[in-house]
């Protein structure tokens, strides 16, 4: 049974299997996302082949009606940050994606995101793409048990505002587990030894996004889409972790995985 700690839940390595399950069948349907990534196709079109692939294979789409949202994905686009709704728009050439995605196997969940090129791009959104991965991957290497979220934060923030880019503060990671959301929130910014301990069985979903501009974001009318205040791009990408005495280990990690 998972152990509620304050509000953390804890889970035992089988339930940490569960929850790889799902994490892989949420990495499996991105990376056929990614496939189907062109200039001229559509939100509307990718949401499919997601929902399609995930439903297929006995998943359930976590973002599907959560606290109302209309879709199996979030694609945010240039300067969309998250929680962009799939529409009917064509991907224009050029353009940055983030692509987002959660499946339910079980009962659990697994969170996955990357940001992609649609075409060619800038060298500048590239390297944007390439620092935001980097810092969840340094995120990653410190969550281990006896290390705080202020050291995964600080990990990300130092990594990122070395580069001249910037992290997002209005928006976070989260824990997961049989809810999509649980706590703790992982910010990706903070100062290293403090904030809470990190503990084996800890289930984490960590997610920068990262902006060239100001780090400041704007809400869009249609009360998800979040935004750069600047308008300028911004990338996003996410793994689900467990915390083990061994390390992190990441539960929406697969062969040939787009992030
Ligand atoms: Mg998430």
């Amino acid at each position: 049974m998972a152990t509620r700690t304050a509000m953390v839940i804890l889970k035992t390595p089988v339930e940490i299997e569960q929850m790889r399950r799902a994490g892989v069948l949420a990495a499996e349907a991105l990376r056929e996302v990614v496939r189907a990534v062109r200039p001229g196709v559509t939100g509307t079109q990718l949401n499919a082949i997601a929902e399609r692939y995930l439903r297929a294979r006995g998943g359930t789409p976590s973002f599907l009606g959560y606290r109302g949202f209309p879709a199996s994905i979030c694609i945010s686009v240039n300067d969309e940050v998250v929680h962009g709704i799939p529409d009917g728009m064509p991907l224009p050439d050029g353009a940055l994606v983030s692509l987002d995605l959660g499946a339910v196997v079980d009962g659990f969940h697994g969170d996955v995101a990357v940001t992609v090129p649609v075409g060619q791009v800038e060298p500048r959104l590239q390297r944007l793409v390439a620092v935001t991965r980097e810092g969840l991957y340094h995120a990653i290497e410190v969550a281990r048990p006896g290390k705080r979220l202020g050291d995964v934060g600080a990990a990300v923030q130092q990594h990122v505002e070395a580069a001249g880019l910037s992290v997002v503060r209005d928006f976070a990671g989260h824990g997961i587990g049989r809810s999509l959301h649980e706590e703790p929130q992982i910010p990706n910014f903070g100062e290293p030894g403090t904030g809470t301990v990190l503990r084996d069985g800890m289930t984490l979903a960590i997610e920068p996004m990262v902006n060239l501009g100001t780090y400041e974001v704007v809400m869009d009318g249609d009360g998800w889409t979040v935004r750069t205040k600047d308008g300028q791009p911004s990338a996003h990408c996410e793994h689900t972790v467990a915390v083990t005495a061994d390390g992190a280990m990441v539960l929406t990690a697969i062969p040939d995985g787009v992030i």
